[in-house]
């Protein structure tokens, strides 16, 4: 069996090394805003290329206190992507606002920036970039519409930790990003974790208190904040995995361009990667109208394949409330009904890939 993903063995990589950071936190008795969230912040910056970053306590948090620091809420509309993983939206519902969709090119999945304007009304307030899959968002025109029409831009780098768009790394791109440490992401945490990263130094320390009660000094509260803080032991073990990070991406980047070649004479349609942008391969999706049947076939045959998403948002019990129909994003409900992931990760050995080739092929003699 070829698993899907494999985090188990990710992680016993460096299993050595967190043991050791693990005794340093326990024997240190801080296990909350100390050396180690600190050291983390300032490293994770450098690697984004950012002036700041604030840990959190996971990917839809950095987004939500992003919107909350910018008093973004009631009101208020945030433009979306109609294709992309729903904390993007709950994000937006979470501030009180309202979560506008609009449509991805087919070619990368992500925002069409020519749909954006249309989607601009006098509510709205700013626009959340995914960079879906791991593959940047086309950033130029978002930042020049933004900028026409006096708006916030988010990047949504859940997927994208150390991406390139024209040279220059994801989580600097925008007015602010928000990062996963989810496990499964791809610089993961043992848990929960997430950061939030800007230029911006007046919007990091509205985060930094948000995310700590929206106190800066013990006992003293100045608005009205969270307890979204990211925990000392989880920043000691992203300090173990930041320093691999690129070696891990080298590899998704093989096995992507293995699986690009290898697929080129079937019938399935492959991942478009723009000029101009590097992706980071946290999925290596592709598509079919018999996506389910291909499934079907490759869990027969040992491959573990997920689908990233079976259900677009707009389409969600959880936003009926905002009258969507079916119909209404076709772009985004096709991609729904047609995306496989297939199985990618730096821990993946050179048999594995060719195994997995071997069974798509399979299914298309
Ligand atoms: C994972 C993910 C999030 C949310 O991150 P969590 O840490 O799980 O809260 C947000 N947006 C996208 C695109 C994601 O993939």
């Amino acid at each position: 069996m070829i698993p899907f993903g494999d985090i188990k063995n990710i992680n016993k990589r460096h299993a050595r090394d967190l043991r050791t950071v693990f005794e340093r936190v326990l024997e240190s008795g801080w296990y909350i805003l100390g050396k180690e969230v600190q050291s983390f912040e300032q490293e994770f910056a450098h690697y984004c290329g950012a002036a700041h970053a604030i840990g959190v306590s996971n990917g839809l948090d950095a987004l939500h206190l992003i919107l909350r620091a910018w008093h973004i809420g009631a009101g208020d509309e945030v433009i979306v992507p109609s294709n992309t993983y729903i904390a993007t939206w709950l994000a937006v519902t979470y501030a009180g606002a309202t979560p506008v969709p609009v449509e991805p090119e087919e070619g990368s999945c992500n925002i069409d920036p020519d749909r954006i304007e249309a989607a601009i009304t006098p509510r709205t307030r700013a626009i959340i970039a995914v960079h879906l899959y791991g593959q940047p968002a086309d950033m130029d025109p978002i930042m020049a519409i933004a900028a026409k029409h006096n708006l916030k831009v988010i990047e949504d780098a859940a997927q994208a930790h150390g991406a390139l768009y024209k040279g220059r790394k994801v989580g600097s791109l925008g007015h602010a990003a928000g990062f996963s440490f989810y496990p499964g992401k791809n610089l993961g945490a043992l848990g929960d974790g997430g950061a939030v990263t800007t230029n911006d130094q007046d919007l990091a320390q509205k985060v930094r208190v948000l995310a700590n009660y929206g106190s800066q000094q013990k006992y003293h509260n100045e608005v009205q904040g969270f307890n979204c803080r990211l925990d000392e032991l989880q920043a000691a073990f992203l300090r173990v995995k930041l320093p691999t990070l690129d070696v891990e991406t080298e590899r998704r980047r093989e096995i992507a361009a293995r699986y690009q070649a290898a697929f080129q004479d079937t019938p399935l349609v492959l991942p478009t990667v723009k000029a101009g942008v590097e992706p980071v391969w946290h999925l290596y999706v592709v598509r079919s109208p018999k996506r389910d049947v291909l499934q079907q076939r490759l869990t027969e045959q040992g491959v573990g394949t997920m689908i990233h998403y079976p259900i677009p948002p707009h389409l969600q019990p959880a936003y009926a409330d905002l009258g969507h129909q079916r119909g209404d994003f076709p772009i985004a409900e096709r991609i729904h009904q047609q995306v496989l992931s297939l199985p990618m990760g730096p821990t993946m050995e050179e048999a594995q890939v060719t195994a997995v080739i071997e069974a798509v092929k399979a299914v298309y003699r």
